[in-house]
């Protein structure tokens, strides 16, 4: 376990003080999280590093995974792709089956948390327990909520009235609600095996493991396999840039336990990718976390081509080790990169294709991008920035309309 102390030459003495500070002041009150993965994607990776921490500070956290078969993941992926503007047909069994699972999991979990703070739509009616249990419950949102298709946003909807906050990750997701909603967008931590320091020659048995030239350049975009990643866009993209720049494409990343597509879109990348040896499809088990660094730190650019997108923790693993990232401007990813500052914002295979190109010969510009997105990251997207929203947002909900005296 990392100790919070570790922390004070990365981000200062003073922003663990207030930590504890803040710590103390919530008083001894449990933080219920509830979510549908223990492995696998943003949530997990998040939860998996804060809970430990806030620990640390004297805050009790607890952490439950509600339990779905195939049918339940299939419909809550329809959902997620929903949310994200994509058109699907939801029955209206689907919506009945997916609030009976979430009630039957109710029945299992032991609702002791003072706070009940609830991940994303898949455990969102387990709001219906509140009226039991009371206390207070906030639903943290991590998706993209920009173009949302109506039926199954007005379900969510009826069930995020029901909840006493609502947690977004970008400006552009709030909603209209009748409900407070805050905005606090997710982070890295420095010291994860994701992100911290790594020697050379660790970063180089990787490369030989996978069978990487580390003599030419390296573009790599690590992701769930999901069409909403865009994987064979970045294939395509490769592909035109290859023509005049003798690079490499890796594209690593596994699956959720709640996203059954994984499977199928991987076998598409590896038809998309046949033949070319410069391609690298590789498939990487949950807690691959080590790889996952060597092969950003062995980069010589990130793309993050999503379609859509929540926050994009990629992107700022990326950005912490000073790489220049390549990223379509979807969900928080604009909050991360100033276009040409901080990194190139894209909207297109084309701008994609064309600013590769352009970093790919260009090392000092490139360069340059990767050094401003470190700093950025630092101030903005470290996990010890992440806990104090949260604390903050903990402490507002036993003081609703009050003005905190701290
Ligand atoms: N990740 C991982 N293994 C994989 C693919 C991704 O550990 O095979 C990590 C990745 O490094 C990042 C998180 O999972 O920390 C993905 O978060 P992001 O916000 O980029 O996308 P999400 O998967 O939540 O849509």
């Amino acid at each position: 376990m990392t100790k919070i102390k570790k922390y004070v030459p990365i981000v200062g003495q003073g922003v663990i003080d207030e930590l504890y500070f803040l710590a103390e002041k919530f008083g001894g009150k449990t933080v219920q999280n509830i979510n549908s993965t223990a492995v696998g994607g943003g949530v997990a990776e998040i939860l998996t590093r804060m809970i430990p921490l806030m620990r640390q500070l004297g805050v009790e956290v607890l952490w439950d995974v509600i339990k779905g078969n195939e049918k339940f993941f299939s419909i809550t992926k329809k959902f997620h792709n929903a949310l994200h503007g994509i058109n699907v047909t939801i029955t209206d069994d689907d919506f009945k089956y997916f609030v009976s699972v979430n009630h039957e999991n109710a029945k299992e979990i032991n609702f002791s948390g003072d706070v009940l703070f609830i991940h994303d739509p898949q455990p969102i009616a387990l709001v219906d327990m509140k009226h039991e249990h009371g206390k207070q419950w906030a639903w943290r949102c991590h998706i993209d909520f920009t173009q949302p298709q109506a039926d199954v946003m007005n379900f969510l909807q009826s069930y995020i009235e029901k909840y006493d906050s609502a947690v977004f990750s970008a400006p552009a997701f709030s909603r209209n609600l009748s409900i407070p909603q805050v905005l606090i967008s997710p982070s890295i931590d420095p010291l994860s095996d994701k992100n911290k320091e790594l020697r050379m020659d660790k970063i180089d048995r990787v490369l030989e493991r996978f069978g990487i030239d580390k003599e030419r350049p390296i573009v790599t975009q690590i992701s769930r396999f999901d069409y909403l990643k865009d994987p064979l866009g970045v294939i395509e993209v490769y592909k035109r840039v290859k023509q005049y720049v003798d690079c490499q494409l890796v594209l690593a990343g596994g699956g959720a336990t709640d996203d059954p597509e994984g499977l199928e879109v991987l076998e598409k990348v590896r038809t998309a990718a046949a033949g070319d040896s410069d391609v690298h499809i590789i498939f990487l088990p949950p807690a691959s976390d080590i790889i996952i660094n060597a092969l950003q730190r062995a980069s010589t650019v990130i793309l993050q081509k999503s379609l859509k997108e929540g926050f994009g923790l990629t992107v700022a693993e990326a950005l912490w080790k000073a790489k220049p990232v390549i990223a379509s401007a979807v969900g928080g990813i604009p909050l991360q990169i100033a276009h040409k500052y901080s990194g190139i914002l894209t909207y297109s295979i084309d701008g994609t294709a064309y600013y590769l190109k352009q970093l790919l010969n260009d090392q000092t510009y490139a360069n340059k991008l990767g050094i401003n997105g470190k700093e950025h990251i630092k101030h903005n997207f470290l996990i010890t920035r992440h806990i104090r929203d949260y604390l903050l947002l903990f402490l507002s909900l036993y003081h609703r309309g009050d003005i905190i005296h701290l």
